[in-house]
């Protein structure tokens, strides 16, 4: 069991002894004239006296900050089997590349001439990527794989306008994320559900009908949630495009085939790749990544713009196209996320890039195989990166999937994904990723058994669990319906 801090750490306001000066750095006085700020700003503007902020020691914030950053769970503190989201290691080299003062110290409105390094970058990372999908065309604008949903599904929307068409239909299946939907929609789709065939695959039948005339596209995950890889792709495609409609490929899941597989070659119009997922740049909580989207010929004159391409031997930045579906972030988008992106894979190259998909899979099976029989495998199709088991044996014991997650948290593993997908009930979606080693993955699964055996024998120990961490078991529902996210001045605690 790994050490946490067992007290739980107060707001910063709360901290005790801290209503008293503790002295602070003395700053000369003011040496500008007195202006009266009635005179000059609107009311409304003035701060007011602030009242009880807290007082505190340097070395009382620093340690404050401190205990708060121990209290998380993070990727370089042990495995990370979060389903679907690919929390692997994010090797240092990465960051140092990114740290290269020639990176951070450069403008994007800096002369073409000025900054050739940094465009090639783009364009090695557009052409790397582009090999590795084996599609014809690709942008690395969108901040996020649902942002590359949102771009993909407008260069769909696109290309249909200027054949002439108004498809308004998306074809989902019904294991797929949530982003999905919500992008085609956002697109100005209508977002249909396909269900899922016995084994999780798209079921062919459904597709053969609901294939209409008013279907722009389907939007596929390969291999989809459940790990299982869509064995029909290219049947699938060619139904599709025979009936006038595009692939959407969500390539979340890429690393489950990286360096082995070819998108491009199973049919796909437009995929985007989180590259915070595959390609191990940060997950940025919804913030500073980047999820390229690599798309085929049909699409390419719809790619946003500007574009970095090269011309004579140098990189320039076209920043007009009349069929761009115009830009969709502002420059480059979030340069230092490729930098990383590239550097992991010129570090790994092809064969590394093949060998980290092996491991991922070959972990997954691991896990899979040890824990198979003692939690339920509802959809038991070969897996690839990830095995979703489900919660259904433990129910006899009045155990569930949060439970055994919370449970995890005193062995010092951060919980898988829970409850999705959701044609899995109780679902528990784990994807150990190739980071970490063979004897971590084996004490993951020497936990999970572990938990079992607790369920049958002391359920009780689960229900209350987690009993390790500075916070106990939270009440989730209030805190989703009513969270406080401000701390405020006399409010009782
Ligand atoms: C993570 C994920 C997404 C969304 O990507 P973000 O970068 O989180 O926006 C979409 N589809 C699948 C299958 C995913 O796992």
């Amino acid at each position: 069991m790994k050490h946490r801090p067992l007290r739980e750490e107060p707001l910063i306001f709360e901290h005790n002894g801290n209503r008293y000066n503790r002295g602070r750095f003395a700053l000369p006085p003011l040496d500008v004239h007195n202006v009266d700020l009635n005179a000059v700003l609107p009311e409304n503007q003035i701060r007011q006296p602030l009242r009880d902020l807290p007082d505190l020691g340097e070395l009382d914030v620093v340690e404050h900050f401190h205990r708060l950053s121990q209290m998380n769970f993070a990727v370089d503190e042990g495995l990370y089997p979060l389903g679907s989201c690919t929390m692997k290691y994010n090797p240092r080299v990465n960051e140092a590349a990114a740290r290269l003062k020639g990176f951070t110290s450069i403008h994007p409105l800096q002369p073409e001439s000025q900054v050739q390094g940094a465009l090639r970058l783009i364009w090695e990372l557009a052409e790397a990527l582009k090999t590795i999908t084996g599609m014809a065309g690709i942008t690395l604008q969108p901040a996020a794989g649902a942002h590359g949903e949102l771009t993909g599904m407008l260069m769909i929307r696109k290309a249909l306008e200027m054949r002439g068409e108004h498809r308004r239909q998306v074809l989902i299946p019904d294991s797929a994320h949530g982003t999905n939907p919500a992008s085609a929609t956002f697109a100005g789709f209508e977002a249909v559900e396909i269900a899922s065939a016995a084994d999780g695959t798209v079921d062919m039948d459904a597709l053969d009908r609901m294939m209409t005339a008013d279907v722009a596209a389907i939007m596929l995950t390969v291999p989809n949630t459940l790990g299982v890889f869509e064995p029909r792709i290219v049947e699938i495609a060619k139904l599709v495009h025979d009936r006038g409609g595009l692939v959407y490929m969500d390539g979340a899941n890429l690393n489950a085939f990286l360096g082995k597989a070819l998108p491009g070659a199973m049919g796909a119009d437009a995929l985007h790749i989180n590259l915070h997922k595959t390609f191990s740049t940060p997950h940025g909580g919804g913030g500073p990544g980047a999820g390229a989207v690599a798309v085929s010929e049909a699409l390419v004159p719809y790619l946003p713009v500007p574009r970095v391409v090269r011309r004579d031997g140098r990189f320039v930045v076209q920043w007009d196209d009349p069929s761009s579906i115009g830009p969709m972030r502002g420059f480059y988008a979030n340069f230092l996320i490729l930098v990383r992106a590239l550097a992991y894979i010129w570090g790994l190259g092809p064969e590394g890039m093949a060998e980290t998909a092996e491991t991922a899979v070959l972990y997954a099976n691991l896990v899979r195989h040890r824990l198979s029989g003692t939690y339920h495998l509802k959809y038991d199709a070969p897996s690839l990166h990830e095995v979703v088991f489900d919660d259904s044996y433990q129910h006899a014991h009045g155990v569930t999937n949060v439970d055994i997650s919370k449970r995890l948290l005193d062995y010092g593993f951060h919980p898988p994904t829970m409850s999705f997908p959701l044609i899995v009930h109780g679902a528990l979606m784990i994807e150990p990723t190739e980071s970490p080693s063979p004897e971590e993955v084996a004490s993951f699964c020497e936990a999970m058994l572990s938990i079992a055996k607790e369920a049958a024998e002391a359920p009780e120990l689960l229900h209350d669990a987690p009993h390790e961490t500075p916070v106990g078991r939270v009440d989730e529902v209030e805190a989703a319906r009513h969270p406080r996210l401000r701390w405020e001045a006399g409010e009782a605690t």
